[in-house]
């Protein structure tokens, strides 16, 4: 399963110049124990015959890719979806949650802790605890809980105590920081499951192989059903987890543009944003060497986005190594051109998008003139309901 595909690990733990172990030396063991019985499980048949098992008929595994006919007509590109939004529990987040709690339980950790932005790591966690009978505790930033209330709601009735962060910006990197800290208290009792591709090694590589399974999916299914490879691959980046998810499909396959799209918030003129790759400089947090978003003495910089998923100051150590070699591309759109294209998706194709994801979409409609008869593949990582209140605000519809 662990594949050395692109980039991957000259030195342990590394990517190129980026990753690492940045980490307390309370967690440096935990963090070994976790790579050891990662490595494991992905050689015993019998955790990945479970995991194989759980990601059909729980989480509903494959996931189609569907062909946007309207879109596409509109565009005059071939547009295909891959329908992560229709994984159980609404995003891509829950195949990565399960892989991680089924790991905790095969080292007989039943504490588990996240972080959690927009939510969705947090309901994916408690969802995949809750089927397996384990305690749950998930760390968010109180700006975070007051403007995706509907996901603190869905993680308390799976059973999961949620914990507000005040300190920071109150948002996912200070839920980050917090849940290190019970971490690094507790580490004989708990798990910590990691939401996306970034954190100290082994976290970047177990998440990536947790998401491959939407690359390994969707470059069958576009060989399928396209009958070629795409020529793009677009995904939005936040921590980069459901971008490297799908990239690593398509490494190997010099033709396939990857195409990553952070967040441009109000404009990167601004500062408010939380464009990493495109306007960060290289730095340490959250245990690993990656772009950053600091000022020029080392502290974090706030960050803006119109998506909790996306406003992040760090991004997976990969997706730097891959900005560096060129082999992937990484762009920005604006919350306005985010919110225009989640729009433009509800209307031509019937499928209200996540903010995420719909600032992938809005680089496709900005750049549609110069990807004329291309075939683009976008992840479309979550769905919609979370952002209804942030939407319907935007726009002026309450
Ligand atoms: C969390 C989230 C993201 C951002 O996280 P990545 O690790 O960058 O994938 C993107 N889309 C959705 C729907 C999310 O829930």
């Amino acid at each position: 399963m662990v594949t050395e595909a692109g980039t991957t690990t000259e030195r342990r733990g590394y990517f190129g110049a980026y990753g690492g172990q940045y980490a307390s030396e309370l967690l440096i063991d935990v963090l070994n124990a976790i790579e050891t019985a990662f490595l494991e499980a992905c050689r015993d048949p019998g955790f990945q015959s479970r995991l194989r098992d759980l990601l059909q008929h729980y989480v509903g595994r494959p996931t189609p890719i569907y062909r946007a006919g309207r879109l596409s007509e509109r565009l005059g590109i071939a547009l295909y979806l891959k329908r992560e939004d229709l994984a159980h529990t609404g995003a891509h987040k829950i195949n990565n949650a399960l892989g991680q709690v089924l790991l905790a339980e095969r080292m007989g950790r039943r504490r588990i802790i996240a972080e959690t932005g927009a939510g969705m790591h947090g309901v994916a966690t408690a969802t995949a605890a809750a089927m397996l009978g384990l305690e749950c505790i998930v760390y968010m930033g109180s700006e975070d809980i007051r403007r995706q209330n509907a996901n603190v709601q869905r993680m308390r009735l799976l059973g999961a105590e949620v914990r507000a962060v005040d300190t920071g910006s109150k948002t996912l990197k200070d839920a980050i920081n917090e849940a290190m800290r019970d971490w690094a208290a507790n580490v004989d009792t708990t798990f910590y499951v990691f939401g996306t591709v970034a954190g100290p090694h082994p976290f970047p590589l177990m998440v990536r192989e947790f998401q491959s399974v939407i690359g390994r999916e969707a470059r069958l299914q576009m060989l399928e059903m396209a009958g070629s490879l795409p020529s793009h691959v677009v995904a939005c980046v936040g921590g980069g987890s459901n971008a490297m998810g799908i990239f690593v499909g398509f490494l190997e396959d010099a033709s396939v543009r990857l195409i990553g799209v952070e967040a441009g918030g109000h404009g990167l003129a601004t500062g408010e944003h939380a464009a990493t790759l495109v306007a960060g400089t290289v730095g340490v947090l959250h245990g690993a060497r990656t772009y950053v978003l600091q000022t020029l003495d080392g502290q974090i910089r706030e960050t803006h986005s119109i998506s909790a998923g996306l406003d992040y100051p760090g991004v997976g150590p990969e997706h730097s190594a891959l900005k560096d070699s060129g082999r992937a591309h990484y762009v920005t759109v604006t919350d306005q051109e985010a919110l225009e294209a989640f729009q433009t998706l509800a209307r031509f194709e019937g499928i209200l998008p996540a903010l995420e994801p719909s600032h992938a979409l809005a680089w496709i409609l900005r750049e549609a003139s110069s990807l004329k008869e291309s075939c683009v593949l976008m992840n479309l990582s979550g769905r919609g309901d979370k952002d209804m209140p942030t939407v319907l605000r935007a726009l002026g519809m309450e």
